[in-house]
């Protein structure tokens, strides 16, 4: 996918400080964003279905090497419900997200999960039912055929930076990037809508990684992105003081949305839960910025507390409905309007796989 802006230019916009110049680029991306994802924001519930994690990754509070939380994972029933909540409040799609695992009985459960959802959110006002994406990491190839063969439409898998070293530096040497751009690949091999994304504001990271960031999006062909503020967690083995402070995080995090949007701009691009963490309107201004989706929580109260990827995650004690309202009065906030029992696949994906749209 060819870029709308160059290096150089991504960089500059990246570094802006001037806050009229700021209120400028953020104009363009909203506009941006108007004309060519349209005035909704399309909602994908989020289920976390469980914490545990093979893996070891630095910054994480979930990683396997964590001893302090308490572990658990939801049965079918309760994933199911929790997307059947879902479709009966009009969020047209789900995410099904979990740390980490790979054994044939964590892949079947995924699956009969998925099929089940499927089948019983067949409805009126969700004739395909309801749209799922999964965020469960690097599998092999044959588990994503599985997956979406059960009827999952869209993948998310978090490259977390493009800079190869970078990316060593936040990860087990076992964890390798190599890897993680293999599995990018094998998503689309087992057709896929694919996202990506990556943690703005990492120790060591500069404007060009970023810059670099929004072109491996491009090169890479990729239909929807979740990035948001690196921040810190207490689980993780990453020290407190490597995180930027608040407000040009913050910023950093809106202008990386931003630039995508002006670089990219037929992608779906998710305001994430961590804009939320450093400040309470975190989400409409991700909005504001260009983005075009939220993920409100869905997973049940009991357990949300133990899902926690980095310090501050807000919304642990609100309930799924408390979550529609509150985030509806924030996309309207922000300008927009909700897209109701739509699945919202971004017009890129639209274009390159019109077959998932209709799976
Ligand atoms: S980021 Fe994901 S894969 Fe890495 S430790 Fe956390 S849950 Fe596991």
């Amino acid at each position: 996918m060819t870029l709308a802006l160059s290096h150089a230019e991504m960089v500059r916009l990246l570094g802006l400080s001037d806050p009229a110049q700021i209120e400028d680029l953020r104009r363009a991306a909203y506009d941006r964003a108007t004309a060519t994802v349209g005035d909704a924001v399309h909602y994908r519930g989020i289920v976390e279905l469980s914490n545990r994690c093979a893996l070891d990754c630095y910054y994480c509070g979930i990683r396997r090497s964590n001893l302090a939380i308490e572990r658990y994972g939801l049965d079918r029933d309760e994933v199911v419900e929790a997307a059947m909540f879902c479709a009966e409040a009009g969020y047209g799609s789900c995410v099904l997200q979990a740390g980490e695992r790979r054994d044939e009985g964590f892949v079947a459960f995924v699956e009969e999960c998925v099929a089940e959802i499927r089948a019983r959110s067949l409805s009126e006002r969700l004739p395909r039912g309801l749209g799922i994406t999964l965020s469960l990491g690097e599998q092999s190839l044959d588990t994503y055929r599985r997956w979406r063969a059960a009827g999952a439409h869209r993948y998310l898998l978090r490259i977390e930076t493009s800079n190869p070293a970078l990316f060593a530096s936040l990860h087990p040497p076992a964890q390798r990037f190599e890897t993680r751009v293999q599995a990018l690949d094998d998503l689309r091999t087992a057709g896929f809508q694919v996202g990506t994304g990556v943690m703005i504001g990492l120790p060591g990271q500069t404007l060009d990684d970023l810059a670099a960031d929004i072109a491996f999006y491009g090169e890479r062909d990729i239909d929807m992105i979740g990035m948001g503020p690196y921040l810190h967690s207490q689980g993780g083995a990453m020290p407190a003081a490597a995180m930027m402070a608040k407000d040009p995080l913050l910023f950093l995090g809106l202008k990386m949305i931003a630039v995508t949007r002006l670089a990219l701009p037929t992608l779906n691009i998710a305001a994430t839960t961590a804009l939320q963490a450093l400040v309470e309107d975190g989400r409409e201004r991700g909005i504001s910025f260009g983005a075009n989706v939220t993920m409100p929580n869905v997973t049940p109260r009991g357990v949300r507390r133990n899902y926690q990827l980095y310090d501050g995650k807000p919304c642990l004690d609100e309930g799924s409905l408390e979550c529609r309202g509150c985030l509806e009065r924030r996309v309207i906030a922000a300008g927009r309007r909700v897209g109701w029992d739509e699945w919202g696949d971004s017009p890129h994906a639209r274009l390159r796989l019109p077959d998932s749209i209709q799976a």
